[in-house]
Formats: C-alpha cells, structure tokens, sequence
C-alpha cells in the first residue's frame, strides 16, 4: 500500500471515501462536524500536490431511495468553508451520467462531492456493479472513512478491488487511526487499563472477552456494572441490569483471575430515586442500593478508586461513560475518569478515546485535545478491540 503523505498526487482524480455521515438538526444544519474537520487534511495534500478530488460518503439511514432531509448537499457550504473558500462542487447522484461527466470535467485544484451512497441499495449490499461504477470516477482510490471500515459495502470494502494495489491506500485519517489502534493493541505499555462503561453488558461482552487478553487492569463502569454487582451477590435496587448476563458477567470474573487481570468495580454509586435529570440523589456503596432506588453514576470513592488506576497506567483505553453523564447530576464520574485520563497522559500515558458517548463526554468537557488520541469511528473502533478484522482496513492492506 502506498504511503499517502509520500504518494504524489500531480494530476489524479482521487476518489475518497470520508465519513460524512454527521448529525443535522430540523433545519438540516450541521450540530457537530467533528467528521468533516477530521477529512480536511488528506484533502488539502491532494489539492496541494495538484490533484483533484472526489469525496463520496453515506448521510442517515434512508430507507427508500433519494431523500431530502439525507442529501449531502447540505453540507456543501460547510464543507466550502472548511476548505477556505474553495467551491466545492455537487453531483446529485453518486453515480450515473452526472457525475461521470462532473468527475470527468475536474481539474486539478476541484473539489466533488458526490449524493448520499446510500441511495442506491447496492451500497450496503456490497454490490460489484455499483462498486465498479463508482471506481471508474477516480485514478486513485482513497479510503479515509474509519467510522465505516467495519462495514463491507461498496464504497468502503469491495471498490478497492477495481484498484491495483499501488493506487489505493488510507487516507490521513484512517491511518492515524489505525496506527492508534494498532499501538493500543499490539504495543501496549503496561500497565494497560481498559475502561469500559455505558448501557449494555451485551454490547460490551465482546470487548471484555478480548481485552482480557491484553489488558492488567479492567474499570467497568456505568450501567453495565450493575449486572456484575448482582452477579457478585450484591443488592443493585432498580439499577439497569441485564438478568440473561449475569452468567456471563461471573465467567467474566473468574475468567479474569484466572488470568491475573484486575477487573475494577465503582466501590460506590450515586443513586437516584428515578431516572429524571431532577431525581433526588444520594451516594450509596453499589452493593447495597435500597429498593426503589437506582445507580445512575460512580460514587466519590470509586472516582478516586479507578483515578489511581489509571495515574499509574502507561496505556489507557475508554470506551464508554460512567454515567448518565448527559444529565448535570450524574456527569462527575465520566468528568473525573476523563480528568484522571489527561493526567496521566501529561505524564506519558497513551491514552485513546472510543466509541461514541465518550467522546461526546470528552468533548463536552473540552478535553478532547488533551487525551493522546479521540477516534472518530465509534463502532469501528468497537469490532477493532473485540479482535475482528476490520473489512475496509483489510481491503486495502491484504492486497499490497
Ligand atoms: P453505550 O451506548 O452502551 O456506550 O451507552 C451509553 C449510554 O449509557 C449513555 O447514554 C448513558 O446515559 C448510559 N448510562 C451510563 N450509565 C448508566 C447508568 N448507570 N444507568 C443507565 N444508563 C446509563
């Protein structure tokens, strides 16, 4: 695979998959464009090289063809203004006579920017046809949509198939999300926490089993840590509990001594008398909540509990919050983990952020910048530590 900083670009239609695929409010403006800051980079070597440039990507879930409220056109402006100014041109399909004529027109120095792929079925489908459609747009293909690598559709996996090896790669992006992962995974300093919080036990399973195999030390928080409260015989009120888990969360447990992988539970839990931003609340050890009462964050001691545990970690990887953080009452334990997470990288850590509510609680805090690294991908990342091959990472490097 070529290196993209190296790669001159002089002349070449270079087809991008990007992940634009950002949230837009009623009057279809753009509320984060964390993604599309994310793409800025690889576009602008190309355009320096004096290349041009064709961006494809996906927008929502549309369930019946071409749809207003998911046109990407609506990005169009934004994403002018993320290059400076530079117009960007639009095709209002992604393939077809349009934008084959566009594309074929571009000059070097041209932005494209192609309608929603997932107008056609083909693309989630993981067509030939569409995806062969797609590749005749570009010289060079470039794939720089991590939030997307764990997905085998046309435009993220089976296209780089109509490309030689010496014309695809990752993108800027992509390859600093990789390499990211890649050091989490395979080069890990220890010792190596993994910190695992948010709703569902089932989501997580996966997660857990793998990282029992790489990490020294397990934090699990939110939600999730009231099924494993229950299963170690603990009383957990009406906290979120996953009664089929239970099981599995004692396997877990005794998996990891077996293993020598210390699992953190919160020692303690703000709890609250319903699920409302205006609960009562009160901070009870999580073992024993009262009846009618429910854990809706980590305590104050568990706070100081796992902020040891990861000032002296060399690795440190989040996945998920430690509480209903998006309610003011019940922010702290996500704010504190966050805060112990920057600390420790101030003084070496590696620590790379994951999956979607977290980085939403990074964000809201505005420490996103003092973490080592913040993935845009958040189920990308997810398949990434649960140890599967990422299709999209694998289409590009298996075949150089
Ligand atoms: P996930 O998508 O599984 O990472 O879950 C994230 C969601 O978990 C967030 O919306 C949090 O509000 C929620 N969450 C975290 N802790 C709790 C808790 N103790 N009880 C209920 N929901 C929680």
């Amino acid at each position: 695979m070529p290196d993209f900083s190296q790669f001159n670009f002089k002349g070449k239609k270079a087809l991008i998959r990007v992940d634009y695929n950002v949230p837009l409010n009623d009057k279809l403006e753009i509320t984060d464009d964390t993604r599309m800051r994310a793409s800025i980079p690889t576009i602008r070597k190309i355009l320096k090289d004096g290349g041009s440039v064709i961006l494809m990507s996906h927008l929502g879930r549309p369930k019946d063809g071409p749809a207003d409220k998911y046109s990407l056109r609506h990005l169009v402006k934004h994403l002018s203004d993320l290059l400076g100014g530079l117009p960007v041109l639009f095709a209002n399909d992604c393939i077809g006579e349009q934008a084959r004529l566009t594309a074929g027109l571009l000059k070097p120095g041209e932005v494209l920017l192609l309608e929603n792929l997932r107008f056609y079925k083909e693309e989630e489908k993981g067509d030939e046809d569409f995806a062969k459609k797609l590749a005749m747009l570009g010289d060079v293909y470039v794939n720089d949509a991590f939030g997307t690598a764990h997905r085998a559709h046309a435009s993220t996996t089976v296209i780089a198939k109509f490309f030689p090896s010496d014309k695809k790669m990752f993108g800027l992006l992509m390859e600093s999300e990789v390499k990211s992962a890649e050091k989490v995974m395979h080069q890990a300093g220890r010792p190596f926490v993994a910190i695992i919080g948010g709703a569902k036990v089932s989501d997580k399973m996966l997660i857990l089993e793998n990282l029992l195999e790489k990490a020294t030390d397990i934090i699990i928080g939110g939600g999730m840590a009231y099924t494993f409260m229950k299963a170690e015989g603990g009383n957990i009120g009406n906290s979120l509990c996953e009664l089929d888990r239970v099981q599995t969360a004692i396997d877990l447990l005794s998996k990891a001594t077996a293993k020598g992988v210390c699992i953190h539970l919160p020692s303690d839990s703000i709890i609250a008398d319903k699920f409302d931003a205006e609960a009562q609340t009160s901070t009870s050890p999580s073992n024993n909540i009262p009846d009618g009462w429910m854990g809706l964050d980590i305590g104050p001691n568990a706070c100081e509990q796992f902020a040891n545990v990861i000032s002296r970690s060399k690795t440190i990887l989040w996945n998920g919050p430690m509480g209903v953080f998006e309610m003011d009452k019940f922010r702290h334990g996500t704010k504190s983990i966050a805060l112990a997470a920057v600390e420790a990288t101030k003084h070496g850590a590696f620590s790379l952020v994951g999956g979607g509510d977290s980085v939403s609680a990074v964000n809201m805090f505005g420490l996103a910048e003092k973490v080592s690294y913040v993935s845009t991908g958040g189920g990308a990342m997810l398949e990434y530590f649960e140890g599967k091959e990422l299709p999209g990472i694998a289409a590009i490097t298996r075949s150089s």
